[in-house]
Parts: structure tokens; sequence; C-alpha cells
């Protein structure tokens, strides 16, 4: 029997996702078996012209990671979409924004101008920016356009499922694996993860108070965690109350706090706007100059409540971009 089509494409990310399927260990050898491997640009050489020449919805799978940045992003974005019978966003990147939707907080001219003139490596004094079309004595560069704003998947083609997290881990993987191949696939649009808060499988859920209430705001760097305690309770911003479970508690067992990588859960829409609610509510202050003084104390609210979520959120970029 013919094996299903696979594509793994990778867009604006770190590389981590592309890792996360090799943490999949001997199981890879497994899947390796059962599928076959159309485009996977990280692991093996195809060519965008033979994904071009298959016919419409021939790949049954393909798993797209990162956010859409670029011009030549969205286009494979767009063709493996028309290509294929499922299209999985994979990982935070590609599910919210991810990291590099944060540069939504400014613009292509802002970033263009830090990264080719103003860091302290950059030597350019004649203001030379990448231009889509230079033209050369032996013909015209192009170069894919860079957008003005980052997108995730589901804004730039229809995706069917969703494996949150960054990365997402193996055992999440495998089971949205086995599940496509199984044909034994949850409704349109799911998230393949908990649907609960990660709160409520937090091993350090039962030190939280019934009633929560801090006087201050902590920064992990300045301070010793308890492991055993709650991170909210000790006054340590921690995004569990805000984000779906499902990822092993991965960060709390390392005695760091959650930064939301999961996203919101399903009744949750914006899930920074979330937190800051949850945290406003537990804040027991009353003097207005102490208020200010803990709001001071996140010196970057946006990249700590919207680490991940930006282009997906209310907000989703620096209005005027
Ligand atoms: S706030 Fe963080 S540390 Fe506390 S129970 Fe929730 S996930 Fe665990
Ligand atoms: S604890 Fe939070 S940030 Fe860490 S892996 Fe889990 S969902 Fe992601």
């Amino acid at each position: 029997m013919a094996k299903p089509l696979v594509a793994f494409y990778w867009c604006a990310s770190c590389g981590g996702c592309e890792e996360a399927v090799v943490d999949l260990a001997e199981d890879i050898l497994n899947v390796a078996d059962a599928v076959e491997f159309r485009l996977w640009p990280v692991a093996m050489d195809f060519k965008y012209k033979d994904i071009e020449a298959m016919p419409d919805k021939s790949i049954a799978v393909s798993c797209i990671n990162g956010a859409i940045r670029t011009e030549e992003q969205e286009y494979l974005a767009k063709l493996l979409r028309q290509k294929s019978q499922l299209v999985v966003a994979f990982g935070s990147c590609a599910h919210l924004g991810g990291i590099p939707g944060l540069a939504n907080v400014s613009n292509r001219a802002e970033i263009f101008e830090t990264a080719y003139k103003l860091t302290p490596s950059t030597v350019n004094p004649e203001g030379i920016y990448p231009k889509t079309v230079t033209e050369t004595p032996y013909g015209k560069l192009k170069l894919p356009e860079f957008f003005n704003t980052v997108k995730t998947l589901d804004q730039t083609v229809d995706v069917d499922y969703y494996i949150p997290g960054c990365a997402p881990p193996p055992d999440l993987i495998l089971k949205a694996i086995t599940a496509i191949l199984e044909n034994n696939l949850p409704p349109k649009g799911s998230v393949i993860a908990s649907e609960k808060a990660l709160c409520e499988t937090c091993p350090r859920n039962e030190s939280k108070p019934d009633k929560l209430v801090i006087k201050d705001i902590k920064r992990i760097s300045m301070v010793k965690a308890d492991p055993e305690k709650c991170f909210l309770a000790e006054g340590i911003l921690c995004m569990g109350p805000a984000t779906r479970g499902g990822c092993g508690e991965r960060c709390i067992n390392a005695n760091m706090p959650c930064r939301g990588c999961f996203g919101p859960t399903k009744q949750v829409k914006d899930m920074g706007a979330r937190f800051l609610s949850a945290l406003a509510s537990i804040i027991d202050i009353d003097d207005e100059e102490e208020i200010k003084k803990v709001a001071d104390s996140v010196p970057d609210p946006i990249g700590l409540f919207y680490m991940y979520s930006l282009p997906s959120s209310i907000l989703k970029r620096k209005k005027g971009g």
C-alpha cells in the first residue's frame, strides 16, 4: 500500500521545532517507516518545483512550523495548503506567532535600521538595506519581501490542527502523528493538548493558598525560588493560570515559571489580557504610589504577557506600524 506523503516546512522560527521531531528518538524510525517525506528542507533536498508539480491534495499532511514573516514563507504556506489534505500548525510560532511575533512591537523600517545600521558590529555608512530586487551586471537578484507584520499560520491559510509548544513535546507529537495515521482525529480546529489550564495539573498547585494575594512582584532572576511552592503565591509571575496544559510542566519542573508557550485555553481569547486581569485581582495594595511601583517592576509587559502570542492577540501589533 502506498505510504501517506508528508511535508515539513520551516518558516520564521528558531529551528527548535525541527529538533523536536528528532527528539522522538527511536520512535522516529516508526514514523519514517509509516510515511514518505515529500518536503523537509532541514533534512532532505527536495525542490519547490517538485511540490508545485504535485496534484492538489496529494500530500496527506503538511506540518508547518514558524510564523509568517516573508513572501517566501507565505508562498510555501499557500502552496502546501493547496497540495495537502491536512495542514498542521506545529509549535508556538505557527500557532500564535511565538517569539518572532514580538517583532510586531516594531516595524520593518525600524528592524532594518537596527539590524543593518545600528548594531555595534555593523559597518554600513551608506545605509544600504535589503531590497526585493537588485540590478547587477549579471542580472536581477531577488529576495523575498520582508513583511511589516508577523502573522500566525492561520492568519495566512486555513489550518486543520494545532500542536502547541515551544517546542512541542515528543509525546504530543507522537500522539498527533498516531491520530493522523490512524485517522482518529479530533474536530477540525482542535489544539492537540489538554483542555485544562496548566495550574490544574501543576504539582505546585496544592501549595497555592485558597485566597491568593501578593504585595510585590519578584523577578525570577533576582530570587531563589522555592522548588515546592507555587510561583505566583511567592510573587513570581507565572502564566500557568492563563495557559493550556499538556506540556508536562516542563518549565515548572526546572524551577522556572511558565511563560505561556502552549497558548490560551479554549475559553480565553487573549492570554495576556487574561493574565493581567488575574494579576490585578491578586495584588493586595491600595496606595497608588505603591501600585505604580509594582507595575513598574515589570520592565517589559508585552514581552512577558504576550511572549508567545502577540500576533494572535487582540492587539496583534503596534498601531501605526
Ligand atoms: S501559577 Fe504556576 S506554579 Fe502556580 S500552580 Fe499555576 S502553573 Fe503552578
Ligand atoms: S511550563 Fe509553560 S512555557 Fe514551559 S513548556 Fe509548559 S506551557 Fe510552555
